[in-house]
């Protein structure tokens, strides 16, 4: 899916960090600081069908992470301390926020406890549908659907498709098209499509869910721990930008309420599902600071300076096809994303900022 990107991409970073011009460059572009986005944190897959690679780290990348940020000076902090250095960045050191979204299980299982042993602050940001067991992280089962059969038939918006998934390049090719077109057409249509699909297939999202998200007891043990910042990320997950205003507006607040109730801790901050620029914009930038939010997150690539708009904050995504410490140390300057147009001009696109 991202395979010649990819590699283009590394290979203009690559040529960057040899040149040695990202640490000339650095104090100018680094900025304040930089908020990281990460999703899942679990050991490798032997699997070579893996179209959300790019969302999942391992635990001992998540590791270097931190320790890399500190050695370059930077401190882990927290969304409110972030906020509070944002607003005097020339005062203050220069800082990383670590943030997870959607709720996944080895958010607790596996990245808890590097993180607590570093003492590394972090935020989750929580999609409490998925946690309700009422929304269903369809990227997920696009993949589980793909793998279990030989050949996918499936109706997407009143267009039928008839896709053959026997081999690994059918699998990467179905994932490409069903992600494609189950982006095109409107929220319900979407998840419509894809809980039929589960349901004529045998895919049992129910135990998908048990299985690869947190369940409220995690979330709970999780909130009791001071490093730990539970924000909100919407009720179903849906696109925000695409949903009529008052929905939209409904599912950032019901989001937090829900988290409120069963934590007993009202949530001050948060993250646009998707958070491209398709997904979420002006409109949702207000609403988040209508809503009373402190801060709220795109996926946008950027560092953070005393021009961030707070509910408009770029992230940095620490994507799972660039895990090595030289990405790392490049991504912390900052440079890549300033120099972003020309390694455009240099390789074509970029790493796919399709996260979820
Ligand atoms: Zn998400």
């Amino acid at each position: 899916m991202h395979g010649l990107k990819t590699t283009g991409y590394k290979a203009g970073l690559n040529a960057l960090y040899w040149s040695g011009v990202h640490k000339l460059f650095a104090p100018h572009a680094r900025g304040a600081g930089a908020i990281l986005m990460f999703h899942r944190v679990r050991p490798a897959g032997g699997s070579r069908f893996q179209p959300n690679a790019h969302l999942e780290v391992t635990p001992g990348f998540l590791q270097r992470v931190v320790e890399r940020a500190r050695e370059h000076g930077l401190d882990i902090v927290d969304l409110d301390e972030a906020k509070r250095r944002l607003l005097e960045p020339e005062r203050e050191r220069r800082f990383v926020v670590l943030t997870f979204d959607d709720g996944y299980r080895d958010n607790f299982t596996e990245a808890y406890p590097i993180l607590r042993t570093l003492g590394a602050p972090f935020t989750v940001y929580v999609a409490t549908g998925l946690i309700d067991r009422t929304a269903v992280p369809w990227w997920e089962t696009v993949v589980a659907l793909i793998e279990r059969t030989a050949r996918l038939r499936l109706r997407i918006g009143g267009q039928d498709f008839d896709l053959p998934t026997g081999s690994l390049s059918e699998r990467r090719a179905a994932a490409r098209i069903l992600v494609r077109e189950l982006c095109r057409v409107d929220e319900d249509t979407q998840r419509t499509a894809v809980d039929l699909a589960a349901a004529a297939n045998g895919v049992d999202t129910q135990r998908m869910l048990a299985q690869d998200m947190m369940s409220w007891d995690d979330v709970r043990a999780l909130a009791s721990d001071p490093l730990v910042t539970i924000g909100a990320h919407t009720v179903g997950h849906y696109a925000l930008a695409r949903l009529r205003l008052e929905r939209a507006r409904c599912e950032m607040d019901a989001s937090r309420d829900r988290i409120e109730a069963m934590i007993g801790v009202r949530p001050r901050h948060f993250a646009y599902p998707y958070g491209s620029a398709l997904t979420a914009g002006e409109r949702e930038y207000d609403l988040a600071a209508e809503l009373g939010f402190a801060t709220a997150v795109t996926t946008r690539r950027g560092v953070l300076g005393s021009k961030s708009r707070l509910t408009a904050l770029p992230r940095i995504s620490m994507n799972g096809h660039y895990q090595s410490t030289r990405y790392v140390d490049l991504l912390l300057s900052g440079v890549p994303i300033a120099l972003e147009r020309q390694i455009r001009g240099w390789v074509g696109k970029g790493p796919s900022s399709s996260a979820r």
